[in-house]
This record gives structure tokens, sequence and C-alpha cells, in this order.
């Protein structure tokens, strides 16, 4: 998902601060530094706050003061005014909520927000800034480039603390070598998808290994189920929590210590329940999901329908925060591919190979046996598909799966939805 690319932008977030409050004072329409006006506001006493204005520095902005006495707004342009140009940052597609492939711009204020929600919630998760981490994290480029390239590396273990190793493609021995290097680096939380983390579980238990002890286990991507939870816990001899996010709209919640249900980020996410006529739902009654980002206005999204059910509760939570909870989220479900080897490629390996392609409505990639994957391809129009997007295609999934595998394009008119309504784009056959 986005972690890594929220925390690229939170490391330039500090240049971007520095180049703001340099150049700000000298445009008429800078935007007020929010920190500021949110100040201003939670002093209670405007007109007070104002008289009590020390006098402009010479670059036309108040004093710092450091009181809530002595609260400063910044000084009023003439005119209406003026939101920040939303600038864009990152471009990124998701499934879509049908199986239609969909891009989505997000800018820059939406990347820093992102970034330091998830640095503040997952503290939640006993996770601190700095603290040493390792992500077992799926990364297409992580694969195909075979390494995520020297400065990336740099920049993650010596700024971030952090250690990358790759789900996407996990055999029995990759994983031993993982939990080797887990027993050596010794980290304080383990980043994961839910499929990894468990199949990883799964082999300390097989094989007895021992596995050093982490303070939690943040996992992602896929519907961590009680019993999964559980079982990981007790191998871990940790807690497991459950962060809940997409591609769309970034981070959305995460579970806590004292409870399973998702606590929502609220400050940055407005969350609605809807039957199928998209008639709000009660607490407690599960219905679709719809999530109104608050931020990015350079392509809001507005009452977006993810896709996951779930419902709310409205109680609060024993952990004293405030937040309203998801409870029982389904999300979407990822199959597990094996190759000949026995290696195991995570589904998300898939999907993201179709991230980026246009004229696709929908997809469905299906492994019928051990050495036969069949896609199933919805286009706009089929005359613009080109040959050499299934050539690609096929060379990136025969690099996991193995040469001799045999890979079947069918184009096809309707992908049907699952009871859910949700597309199943990954479905393996093989157990
Ligand atoms: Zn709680």
């Amino acid at each position: 998902m986005t972690g890594s690319d929220s925390h690229a932008a939170a490391d330039s977030a500090e240049h971007r601060r520095a180049n703001r409050t340099k150049s700000s004072p000298s445009t008429k329409t800078a935007p007020p530094a929010p920190a500021a006006s949110s100040s201003a506001t939670s002093g209670g006493s405007g007109a007070a706050s104002r008289a009590s204005l020390t006098p402009a520095t010479p670059n036309g902005l108040p004093a710092a003061t450091h009181s809530a006495s002595r609260v400063v707004t910044l000084p009023t342009t003439t005119g209406e005014p003026t939101l920040p140009r939303p600038t864009p940052a990152a471009t990124t597609t998701s499934g879509g909520t049908t199986g239609e492939p969909i891009e989505l711009i997000h800018d820059e204020d939406f990347k820093i927000r992102s970034s330091a929600a998830i640095q503040a919630f997952s503290e939640i998760g006993d996770s601190y800034a700095g603290n040493k981490k390792i992500r077992l994290w799926g990364e297409e480029n992580l694969i195909l480039r075979g390494k995520q390239g020297y400065f990336n590396n740099i920049k993650n273990i010596y700024l971030k603390n952090t250690f990358f190793q790759n789900a996407f493609r996990l055999s029995v021995a990759k994983i031993k070598k993982y939990i080797k290097e887990i027993n050596l680096i010794k980290p304080r939380v383990i980043y994961t998808y839910v499929h990894s983390i468990y199949e990883m579980a799964r082999i300390i238990k097989r094989y007895k290994l021992n596995i050093t002890s982490v303070d939690s286990i943040i996992t992602t991507a896929g519907v961590l189920t009680n019993k999964m939870r559980n079982f990981i816990e007790n191998i871990f001899k940790c807690r497991v929590f459950n962060f809940y996010g997409s591609r769309e709209t970034s981070f959305t919640g995460i579970s806590c210590k004292n409870s399973n249900k998702i606590h929502i980020n609220m400050y940055q996410k407005y969350i609605e329940i809807v039957d199928n006529n998209g008639k709000a739902l009660k607490e407690h009654n599960a219905g679709d999901l719809i999530i109104t980002p608050l931020f990015n206005y350079i392509m809001p999204l507005i009452r977006y329908k993810i896709g996951d059910k779930g419902s709310i509760d409205y109680n609060p939570c024993s952990c004293g925060r405030g937040l309203i909870r998801l409870e029982s989220v389904i999300g979407r479900t990822v199959d597990i591919f094996k190759n000949k080897r026995g290696e195991l490629i995570d589904g998300e390996y898939f999907t993201h190979l179709f991230y980026f392609l246009k004229n696709i409505k929908r997809f469905q990639i299906i492994q019928e046996k051990i050495d036969e994957i069949n896609i199933n391809i919805v286009t706009f129009d089929k005359n613009q598909f080109k040959k050499s997007i299934e050539t690609d295609l096929s060379s990136k999934i025969k690099f996991v799966m193995g040469n001799d595998c045999k890979i079947v394009f069918n184009y096809v008119s309707n992908i049907e939805q699952s009871l859910s309504g949700k597309i199943r784009y990954t479905i393996s056959k093989i157990s």
C-alpha cells in the first residue's frame, strides 16, 4: 500500500515546510500556516488575542509566541481567503470498487497528512518513530529488479531504521532465511501482509523454530480472521494490530490493545455504512462501507464506495480513545499462488501488474493448475489492447511462476462478482 510512499513524503515534508516558511511572507496569496490558524481557534478569545498581538517582525509575520494567552493569528490578506493550491504529488491506481482499475491523483498535502496519520495511529499499535522495524512487504519492482536499490536501502535502514523483506515471493527456504534475519535484527515491530506473517508463523510452528520477541505486529492487506490473529499472536507472543487502509483513500484506521475493532481516523475520514439501496444503516448493522477523505482537494473522492463491508460501533472503546470503530470489516480477499518450486506468490503481485494498464475494465487471474494461469480481461476496446502488453504481462508472470507456466488470455464480456459484491481478482485452485 502506500506505507513507503507516505514515509517518503514525510521525509521531504520538513524541506517543504522550511521552504514555505521562507517564501510565504512575500506572496500575498500565501495560505495561512495550518498550525497557526488552529491554535488561534483553540485560544477561544480571538478579539482579545488579536488585541494582544505582538508587533510584527520585519518580515511581516508576528513574533512567535509560546503561551495560550498570547495566541497569534496571522495578518489577514485582502480579498477572499485562498485555499492552498494543491500540488500533485503522485498518481496511484487501484482495482476500484467493481474491478475496474481507476487512476487517482493525490496531492502533496494529502500525502503528508496521510503519512502523519500513519505515524500517529501506529503508536496505538505500539509502533513508534525511530524504533527498529521489519517490513515484510510486497513490491513487484523488488521482485523484477531483484533489489530495492542502493539509495533506498540506505535511506530505509539508516534514516528509518526499517529493514525490508519481500512478501511477494515466499518459499519455505526464504521464510526460514527471513526468520533468521528477524532473530538477528531484533526489530521492535513487524509490518506485514496478513498472509505473509501467517505463513511465517506456520513455518515457525512446523519446524519448531525460535523467533525473537517483538513488541507488536501490524498487519494490512487482506482479512485478518480471529483464527489467524490468535495463531500469529501465539507464535510471536505479542499483539497483532489490524491496520486498515486502501490505495484510494490511504490510511483509515487501526485496532488497539483492548479491542480488535478498527479505530477510525476521524480527523481525516468520514465513514458511512449503507444498505444495497444506499440508505444509511444503524450502528452494528453491516453494509457497504462509504469513505469520504476530508482532504486531497486536487481530486476529491466524495462518498466513495470502497467495496468492503462492515458495521460501526459508536460506543467509546475501553482504551479511552473517543474514536468510532469499524467492526467485522470484510475486505478484499487475495489468494496465494504456488509455483512448481513450491514458492508462494502473494496474489497482490499479479493485481499490481494490472494497475497502471489502460483500457482494462475488469480483470481476474486464475491459477487453474500448478503451471497454468488464465487471465480473464474485460476491455473497453479490444482493438486497443496491444499484443505487447500480453507479452509483457506473460514475462512478468513467468518470472515468478516459471518459464514453463502456460498463460492464457481470455477476453470476456463480463466477470461475475462474488456473493459479497466484490470482484475476486485472484483465484488459486491449487490448495
Ligand atoms: Zn481502543
